[in-house]
């Protein structure tokens, strides 16, 4: 059996579609432009490459999109006083920091300083408290991807055994809040968990978000289980270049999972989708719409 690929280039690209139908929705009924303020704080290539794509996809939506750059030696207190100022911006409906910010700067102290209604990558503690008690809250993008790229597989996901690797801020953890609020039955695992391949092979959902290439072999897996791999690993590839890889051994799993994602085009095409949902939502719920269609 080979599995079927879950293909987050087209999904992503539905989503980003039916997001700009409502902002097109929102701007017509109630003269309302959600804007996403995107602020970078030194030149990591990385972040760079996001921070362009997620202009670019903002801007795509309809939405207003504001970059911010500050030099990496940036003081604390200048960065906390943009954030303060974008707060107060009433153009601004999204904050986004994008991390990790360079050494020297208290990136809990800067997460904190988001309004909350803003916070639209999820991470300030009001929103991570409301999604771990059930209350509606701004979730993590990257997560958020997670859950509908699983439900383009299985549109319920009452009742199922999901399991979890990695219990990040920004991915685990609030993955098994988003898992627990579709009532499906939730593991978490990590560093200290003991026989991953034991508890992988009872999982009918497995989500590896570790960060170890290739680390989640294909016997772990259960037959015809779908496998949502979030890794993103850079490996030396031919010619000087680098390729990338995910926490799951691919091929391997390919021939066991019922369904699986692909490291590229797979989560990682998600999350900026997911990050104009939430700007959308933000939008809305500042201006006490209704909460958007997507
Ligand atoms: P992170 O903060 O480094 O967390 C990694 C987690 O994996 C930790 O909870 C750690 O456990 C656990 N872990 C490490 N080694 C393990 C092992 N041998 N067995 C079991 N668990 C282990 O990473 P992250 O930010 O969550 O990111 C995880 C991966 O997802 C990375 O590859 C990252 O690049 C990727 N990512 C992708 C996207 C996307 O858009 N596709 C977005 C975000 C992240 P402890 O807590 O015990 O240390």
């Amino acid at each position: 059996m080979t599995a079927r690929i879950i293909d987050g280039k087209i999904i992503a690209a539905e989503l980003r579609e039916r997001v700009a139908g409502e902002v097109a929705r929102v701007k017509r009924d109630h003269g309302l432009t959600p804007g996403l303020a995107v602020v970078l704080v030194g030149a990591d290539p990385a972040s760079e490459v996001y921070v362009r794509s997620k202009h670019k996809q903002t801007q795509a939506a309809g939405m207003a999109s504001f970059e911010h750059r500050l030099p990496a030696d940036v003081k604390q207190p200048d960065l906390l006083e943009l954030v303060a100022k974008l707060n107060a911006d009433p153009t601004v409906h999204g904050i986004l920091v994008q991390l990790p910010l360079p050494k020297g700067l208290d990136t809990d102290a800067v997460v904190n300083a988001i309004d909350p209604s803003k916070d639209v990558d999820g991470l300030h503690p009001n929103n991570a408290g409301r999604l771990a008690g059930g209350l509606p809250a701004l979730s993590p993008c990257t997560p958020l991807g997670c859950i509908i790229l699983t439900k383009s597989v299985h549109p319920s996901l009452e009742g199922m055994n999901a399991i979890v690797i990695g219990r990040s801020n920004l991915v685990g953890r609030p993955l098994v809040q988003l898992l627990l609020n579709e009532n499906a039955t939730v593991t978490i695992a990590h560093s200290r968990s003991r026989d991953l391949a034991k508890l992988c092979a009872q999982a009918d959902l497995v989500y590896a978000a570790v960060g170890r290439p290739e680390m989640v072999r294909g016997d772990w897996i259960k037959p015809g289980a779908t496998v949502i791999d979030v890794g993103i690993n850079r490996l030396p590839g031919e010619d000087g270049k680098t390729r990338l890889v995910g926490d799951v051994a691919y091929a391997e799993a390919l021939e066991v999972a019922g369904a699986i994602t692909p490291v590229p085009g797979g989560v990682g095409q998600m999350t900026v989708a997911c990050l104009l949902v939430n700007t959308l939502r933000a939008a809305c719920a500042i201006h006490g719409l209704a909460k958007p269609g997507v």
